[in-house]
C-alpha cells in the first residue's frame, strides 16, 4: 500500500479544558478526494484548526503525521511550508497587503524566489479562471471583499500555492450558483496541476459535483462515526444524519 500523505491515530484535542474531538482516525493518501459531513457543531472546523496546528487547540492524545513526519507538535507556519493548505470561514482582513503581495510573499516562503514574470503568468492565469478581474490582484486582502470574492481569493491562494494537501471548510456556503460552479473549476484544477489531496468540509454537493469523491466520513459530537465512498453523501442527503446521530447514542 501506498504511503499516506495524512494520518491520524486516536487524535483527541481540548479547547479551554473541553473534549472536541475524541480518537480520530483519518488517512488521506495524495491526489484523493476526502468529505467531511456531520451536524453543525459535531467538531469538523475543530478537525481542520487541529489539523493545522491552530494554538487554540491543544492535542491531548494522538498522532498527526504528514509525508511521513510527526507534525503533532509543530507550528502552524511550518505545517503550510510543509504544504498543508486551510481556507477559512472567516477569512483575514489585511489593510495595506495587496492580494498579489500576500500570495506571492506565501510561495516565496514556501518555495524561495520565485521569478516575478513567472509568478504574473501564473496569477493571469488562475484569476482568469475564476473570473476575477484583474484589478483584484491590487486590491487590499479580502477588505471589502464580498463574500463570494473572499472564497475565490482562497482559491486563488490554493491554485498558486498548490499544496499537497488543502482543508476547504465550507468553501461553498452562501455562494450563488455561477460562484460555486468556478470555485469547483478552480479546486479541480488545483487537483490536476498538483495531484493534491483534498479534505472538503460540507453539508452540499453542489461543490462536489465535478468532484470524484473517495472517501466520504461522518463525524457527530467529535467522533467519525461512518466511513463510506462518494455514494454516503448521496445517503446523506436523502435521509439526513439522524441513523447516525442514533448510532453515537448506542
Ligand atoms: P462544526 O464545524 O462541525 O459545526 P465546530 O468544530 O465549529 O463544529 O465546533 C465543535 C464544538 O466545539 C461546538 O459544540 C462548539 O460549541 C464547541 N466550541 C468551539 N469553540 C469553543 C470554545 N472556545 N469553548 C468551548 N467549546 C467550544
Ligand atoms: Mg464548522
Amino acid at each position: 500500500m501506498k504511503d499516506a500523505l495524512l494520518q491520524t491515530s486516536g487524535l483527541t484535542a481540548c479547547i479551554e479544558e473541553k473534549e472536541l474531538l475524541h480518537g480520530v482516525d483519518l488517512t488521506i493518501h495524495s491526489g484523493e478526494t476526502h468529505v467531511l459531513m456531520g451536524p453543525n457543531g459535531a467538531g469538523k472546523s475543530t478537525l481542520g484548526y487541529v489539523l493545522m496546528g491552530n494554538p487554540k487547540y491543544t492535542v491531548t492524545d494522538g498522532k498527526i503525521y504528514f509525508a511521513g513526519q510527526d507534525i503533532t507538535e509543530l507550528s502552524a507556519d511550518k505545517r503550510a511550508k510543509a504544504g498543508m493548505f486551510l481556507s477559512f470561514q472567516e477569512p483575514l482582513e489585511v489593510p495595506g497587503l495587496t492580494l498579489e503581495g500576500f500570495i506571492r510573499s506565501a510561495l516565496q516562503q514556501k518555495a524561495g524566489h520565485v521569478r516575478y514574470y513567472d509568478f504574473k503568468k501564473e496569477l493571469a492565469r488562475c484569476m482568469e479562471i475564476l473570473q476575477m478581474d484583474p484589478s483584484y490582484a491590487q486590491r487590499s486582502l479580502n477588505v471589502g471583499f464580498s463574500g463570494g470574492e473572499k472564497k475565490k481569493a482562497e482559491i486563488l491562494q490554493l491554485m498558486m500555492l498548490k499544496p499537497q494537501l488543502a482543508i476547504l471548510d465550507e468553501t461553498d456556503s452562501g455562494l450563488d450558483v455561477d460562484a460555486v460552479r468556478l470555485v469547483s473549476k478552480g479546486i479541480e484544477e488545483y487537483q490536476r496541476d498538483s495531484n493534491g489531496a483534498l479534505l472538503i468540509i460540507t453539508h452540499s454537493t453542489r461543490i462536489l459535483d465535478s468532484l470524484h469523491v473517495d472517501h466520504t466520513h461522518v463525524m457527530v459530537d467529535g467522533h467519525i462515526v461512518a466511513n463510506g465512498d462518494g455514494s454516503l453523501v448521496d445517503e446523506i442527503n436523502r435521509g439526513g444524519y439522524e441513523r447516525f446521530e442514533r448510532s453515537a447514542e448506542e
